[in-house]
């Protein structure tokens, strides 16, 4: 085996609050509740966290020192990388207009403070269920096949050996699909932002790809997109 399976990794959440005790507090149940927290507090911060960690949900404050929870909203949704991420919105401000602002503003739901831990909980497990695709769901793109739980690619009936890198990269193009990267963002996604890696590496890694995809006419799917990056599309 070229890579090791990794276990389910947890859901992670980002909590966007500048009140610490509050922060705090909601990190330490849903740490407890077995998610992986990352905390920021103010804006500027939460947008270098989504960056750097992709989390599975955010948790907005909608009073924040820098900008308003509703426009760091807005902000997510119009960022081709954080789009689609579930946003609960907090607030100390019960009013309707409020929340149709919030809802309006892009947040999938809504939660007034304060709250119980265990209401907390529900809301986020309710959006996850409804958002994300179970993890370990085979990704299928015409005859190519990846199958995360096995970590195995099958084209067709056949399986072919992708190197652990090709493997994750192929696994979130296909993931991402019509949707075009550039160099630095691939490198963001699949090695992760912290690691040191020129731009060419991109390329090197997408051309072994296709070279494994080639025999069965796969690799046409692994498209470059001019000036701009790599996209993976059946069409
Ligand atoms: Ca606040």
């Amino acid at each position: 085996m070229t890579a090791r399976s990794k276990p389910m990794t947890a859901r992670k959440i980002l909590v966007v609050e500048d009140e610490a005790p509050i922060r705090q507090m909601i990190a330490f149940n849903l740490t407890r509740a077995g998610f992986e927290v990352a905390e920021a507090e103010d804006c500027s911060s939460a947008r270098r966290r989504i960056a750097d960690s992709r989390p599975d949900l955010v948790l907005v404050d909608w009073m924040l020192p820098d900008s308003s929870g509703l426009e760091l909203t807005r902000t997510l949704r119009r960022d081709e990388t954080s789009r689609e991420v579930p946003i609960i919105m907090l607030t100390a401000r019960a009013e309707e207009r409020d929340k149709v602002l919030g809802l309006d503003g892009g947040a999938d739901d809504y939660i007034t403070k304060p709250f119980s831990p265990r209401e907390l909980l529900s809301r986020i497990n309710a959006l996850l269920r409804r958002a994300a695709p179970p993890a370990d769901e085979e990704l299928v793109a015409g005859e190519l096949r990846l199958d995360p739980v096995s970590h195995r690619v099958h084209v067709g009936e056949s399986e072919v050996t992708v190197g652990p890198t090709e493997y994750r990269l192929l696994k979130f193009l296909m993931e991402n699909r019509d949707r075009v990267y550039t160099r630095a963002q691939l490198l963001d996604f699949v090695w992760g932002q912290n690691v040191y890696v020129e731009e060419r590496t991109v390329d090197v890694h997408v051309r072994r790809l296709r070279k494994v995809l080639e025999p069965s006419g796969t690799d046409r799917y692994v498209q470059t997109v001019r000036g701009a990056g790599y996209r993976f599309s059946t069409r």
